[in-house]
C-alpha cells in the first residue's frame, strides 16, 4: 500500500542561522493548532522539510494540506508517496501512485535529487530509471526534457524516498508571533484586511480593532468585520477583535467643527484610540490600509496630520500599491468578497463633500481644540469590546 505523506518546505528559515530552531518551532505550533481534530499523524523536521505523516486512514489528508498552504514559514506543500530508499521501490511506487497525475498529459520530465549520497544512483541515472518506468505505466506519454508539460520529482532524502507531481505554493512569509504584536486598524474595506496580512506574513502577531458607529453603522456591518476577521485567522491564527464606538465622538464633530476637517479629526481620533489600545494590549505598532492619494485622507499632508498625533509605528504596507494589485491580494486570501459587501463605513457616515486634501497642521488643532476631545476618547475607551476570534 502506497504511505502518502505531506512535506513542507521552509522558506526564509533556512537564512536563521542560530536562530532557526526559534522560526522552527513556532512554525510547528501553527501547524500542530491547525491539524487539531483532523486524525493522527505524526510530526518530524529534517534538512529544511516538515514532514507530516497521517497514522490513520481516517486523517482528513485534503484538509490539512489545505490548512497547511496557510501556514507562514512554509513555501511549498507537497503530497507526496513515501518509500523505501531502494531502486526497486521507488520505481514501484513511481508506476502506481503518479500516473493519476499524469492523466491527459502528453510530454513530461523526472527531477531526480539524491540529497543522501549513499544511494547507489546519482540524480540524473535516477530521473532515468523512474522516467522508464513512467513511460512504461502511462500510455502515450513521452519524455521533453525542455519544455515538459509536467514535471514529476523524485527526491531520497535522509529518511526515505519520496515522489510527488502536485507542489503547491505555501504561503511564504515567516511563522506568526516570531515578529512582534501589531495591531491592525480593521475596517469593512477592502485595503486593511490586506494591509493586516502582509505585516503578519512577515511574523507579527496581529490583533484588531474595529471602529463602529452604531446606528450609523449597523449590526451586519459589524458582522461583516467578525467575518474578515474569522478569514484572516486562516493565516495569523487566533487573534483578538477590539470594538470601540465612534458614534459620539461623530456626532460631537458634526456639531461642532468646519465640516472640511471633519475626517481629518475623526482619523486622529482613531490614531489616538487605537495607539491607546495597543499600548494596553502591548502591540509594538498599528497597521493600516492606506495606499497613497487614494482618497483625500490619505494624501502625504493628511497622512502626516494623522500621524503626529502617535508615537509608534504605522505600517502601511498598501501604500505604494494600486487598488487593483490590493485586489489581486484580496481575492487570494479570500476577504475580497466579504469586504464588497455593501455595509457603510463609520468613516461613510457623515463624510463631507470637500474634505481637505493639503490640510495645515495648525488648523487642524484649532479646530480640534473646539471640543473636549480627551474626555470623549476617554468614555469610548471605556466602553471598548473585546472578542476572541478563532478558527482552529
Ligand atoms: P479600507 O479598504 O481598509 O477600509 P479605505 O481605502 O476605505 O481602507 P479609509 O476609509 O480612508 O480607507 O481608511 C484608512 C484606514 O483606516 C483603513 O485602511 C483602516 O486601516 C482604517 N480604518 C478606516 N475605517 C476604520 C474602522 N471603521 N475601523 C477600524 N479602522 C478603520
Ligand atoms: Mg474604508
Amino acid at each position: 500500500m502506497i504511505k502518502e505523506v505531506i512535506l513542507c518546505k521552509y522558506g526564509e528559515i533556512v537564512l536563521k542561522g542560530l536562530n532557526k530552531s526559534y522560526f522552527e518551532s513556532a512554525m510547528l505550533g501553527q501547524v500542530k493548532r491547525r491539524l487539531e481534530g483532523l486524525g493522527a499523524y505524526e510530526l518530524h523536521c529534517g534538512q529544511s522539510v516538515l514532514y507530516v505523516e497521517p497514522q490513520d486512514e481516517d486523517f482528513a489528508f485534503e484538509e490539512a494540506l489545505r490548512r497547511i498552504k496557510n501556514v507562514f514559514g512554509i513555501v511549498n506543500v507537497i503530497r507526496a508517496a513515501a518509500c523505501e530508499k531502494t531502486v526497486e521501490s521507488i520505481t514501484a511506487t513511481a508506476k502506481v501512485y503518479l500516473p493519476p497525475f499524469l492523466r491527459g498529459t502528453k510530454t513530461f520530465k523526472v527531477e531526480g535529487k539524491r540529497s543522501d549520497k549513499r544511494f547507489p544512483l546519482t540524480s540524473p541515472a535516477l530521473s532515468a530509471e523512474v522516467g522508464c518506468a513512467l513511460l512504461d505505466a502511462v500510455p502515450g506519454i513521452e519524455v521533453d526534457l525542455f519544455h515538459p508539460e509536467k514535471v514529476v520529482h523524485v527526491e531520497v532524502r535522509e529518511n526515505a524516498a519520496f515522489l510527488h507531481a502536485d507542489d503547491s505554493r505555501g504561503a511564504g512569509g515567516i511563522p506568526s508571533g516570531t515578529g512582534g504584536r501589531a495591531l491592525l486598524l480593521l475596517s469593512g474595506g477592502i485595503d486593511s484586511p490586506v494591509a493586516g496580512y502582509m505585516i503578519a506574513k512577515r511574523g507579527a502577531s496581529v490583533e484588531a480593532l474595529h471602529f463602529e458607529s452604531f446606528p450609523y453603522t449597523s449590526e451586519r456591518a459589524k458582522e461583516k468585520v467578525f467575518e474578515l476577521s474569522r478569514l484572516l485567522t486562516e493565516y495569523t491564527g487566533k487573534m483578538n477583535l477590539h470594538v470601540l464606538s465612534l458614534t459620539k465622538i461623530q456626532e460631537e464633530l458634526k456639531r461642532t467643527v468646519n465640516e472640511e476637517y471633519f475626517t481629518l479629526l475623526l482619523r486622529r481620533s482613531m490614531m489616538r484610540l487605537a495607539e491607546r489600545t495597543a499600548k494596553k494590549y502591548h502591540d509594538d505598532a498599528l497597521i493600516t490600509g492606506e495606499s497613497l492619494g487614494q482618497v483625500a485622507s490619505q494624501t502625504m499632508q493628511a497622512l502626516r496630520v494623522t500621524d503626529s498625533v502617535v508615537s509608534l509605528p504605522v505600517f502601511r504596507p498598501c501604500i505604494g500599491m494600486d487598488k487593483e494589485e490590493i485586489i489581486a491580494i484580496a481575492r487570494k486570501i479570500n476577504t475580497f468578497e466579504t469586504s464588497i459587501l455593501p455595509y457603510e463605513d463609520c468613516c461613510t457616515v457623515f463624510t463631507p463633500k470637500h474634505p481637505k486634501t493639503r490640510p495645515v497642521l495648525e488648523k487642524v488643532l484649532a479646530e480640534e481644540a473646539k471640543l473636549a476631545m480627551s474626555e470623549l476618547e476617554d468614555e469610548a475607551f471605556a466602553a471598548m469590546e473585546d472578542h476572541v476570534i478563532k478558527t482552529y
